[in-house]
């Protein structure tokens, strides 16, 4: 018999936050979207409106809040460097005061738990790929540091809800993940880079462009984490989620211009403060836990994400 839960999404606005709400709808759940706009717009959800199980919150997850779940999904917490950066005090507040709030939530009313933790919390890797046993290389005080250390910090608060508590936990580390609902000015490379070669705009390349990011596309994401949740309950995580195909960015520049056709030409601006080198997933974890891959190649991927700008344009 289908059991309808009643699920809470924090940052349910958001770019994966829409795609988790409208995967949880389909499956026939009861679905509450909390979300402060900050980088989230109604604009995601707008087709979820009149779905009578859908239930729309503005409240900023660094204040309590009191419904009643059987599952939650934590997702609030900008995602870009450009966004994160703008308040960065917001921003640990958003991941450290969000997650005790989660937590007390998850407490109270015995719901299973889920973080959206981070590819981040390894920061700049000395090993390559990395495992979910690596503890990572991040400067505690750079200007990534209210992202990083905020979702580091957001990690032990769900491992000791757990073991102080007996809370039911799924942590997830999410690789770079990119798709349709990305913001245009988001600033992160995906969405720059198609926006600028849909306008025939030069292509900012940070750096040399030899730094390299594995990109997964959203959908397989989205059921990464209903699997993660619907996982036994020993399999807390942290479980590394994210597409081992690794590009520099530069491959990634010259894909997006072939694909599109567009006339842009390459610029080379500075390297970000603390920008991580290389980046890829060791994955073994959820292949093996959750029966789990990613199915989606690059350019597939990129294709239904720049049908998804032109209409935007
Ligand atoms: P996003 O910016 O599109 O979504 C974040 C959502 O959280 C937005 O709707 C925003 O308005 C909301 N939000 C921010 N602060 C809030 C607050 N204090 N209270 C309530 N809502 C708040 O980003 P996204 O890419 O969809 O990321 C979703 C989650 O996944 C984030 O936690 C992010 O850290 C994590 N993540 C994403 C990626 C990725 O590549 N997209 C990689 C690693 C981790
Ligand atoms: N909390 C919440 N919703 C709830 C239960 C708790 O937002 O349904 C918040 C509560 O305000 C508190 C936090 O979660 O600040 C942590 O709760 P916990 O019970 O762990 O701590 P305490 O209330 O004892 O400080
Ligand atoms: N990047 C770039 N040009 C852009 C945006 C980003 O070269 O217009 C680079 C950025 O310096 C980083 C990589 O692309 O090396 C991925 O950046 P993004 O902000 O998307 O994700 P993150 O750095 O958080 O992995």
């Amino acid at each position: 018999m289908h059991m309808r839960k009643r699920i809470l999404v924090t940052g349910g606005a958001g770019f994966l936050g829409s795609h988790l709400c409208e995967r949880l709808l389909k499956e026939g759940h009861d679905v509450i979207c909390a979300d402060n706009f900050f980088t989230g717009s109604k604009d995601n959800i707008r087709h979820l409106l009149d779905n009578p199980y859908f239930e729309l919150m503005r409240h900023d997850i660094t204040f309590p809040l009191y419904v009643e779940v059987d599952e939650i999904y934590n997702l609030a917490c900008p995602a870009s460097p450009i966004h994160y950066q703008h308040d960065p005090v917001q921003t640990t507040k958003t991941s450290v005061h969000g997650a005790i709030n989660v937590l007390g939530l998850a407490k109270r009313v015995g719901a299973k738990v889920f973080q959206a933790s981070t590819s981040e919390v390894y920061g700049d890797p000395e090993i390559h790929p990395q495992p979910e046993e690596y503890r990572g290389n991040v400067n505690l005080i750079g200007p990534r540091a209210c992202y990083d250390e905020g979702k580091r910090c957001a990690e032990t608060l769900f491992f000791d809800y757990h073991r102080q508590h007996g809370v039911n936990i799924r942590v997830a580390r999410i690789f770079n993940t990119y798709g349709p609902r990305m913001h245009p000015n988001d600033g992160r490379v995906v969405s720059n880079f198609i926006m600028q070669a849909l306008r025939n705009e030069p292509i900012t390349i940070y750096g040399d462009g030899s730094q390299t990011r594995s990109f997964c596309y959203c959908e397989d994401l989205i059921d990464g984490f209903v699997r993660l949740m619907a996982a036994p309950d020993d399999i807390t995580g942290p479980i590394n989620l994210g597409n081992p195909g690794e590009f520099t960015i530069r491959e990634l520049a010259e894909k997006v211009i072939e694909m599109i056709g567009s006339t842009s030409t390459l610029t080379f601006e500075d390297l970000p403060v603390d920008d991580p080198m290389q980046r890829k997933p060791i994955i073994d974890k959820a292949q093996n836990h959750l029966g789990w891959n990613p199915t989606i190649a690059l350019e597939d991927g990129l294709k239904k994400t720049i049908t998804y700008f032109e209409k935007m344009l």
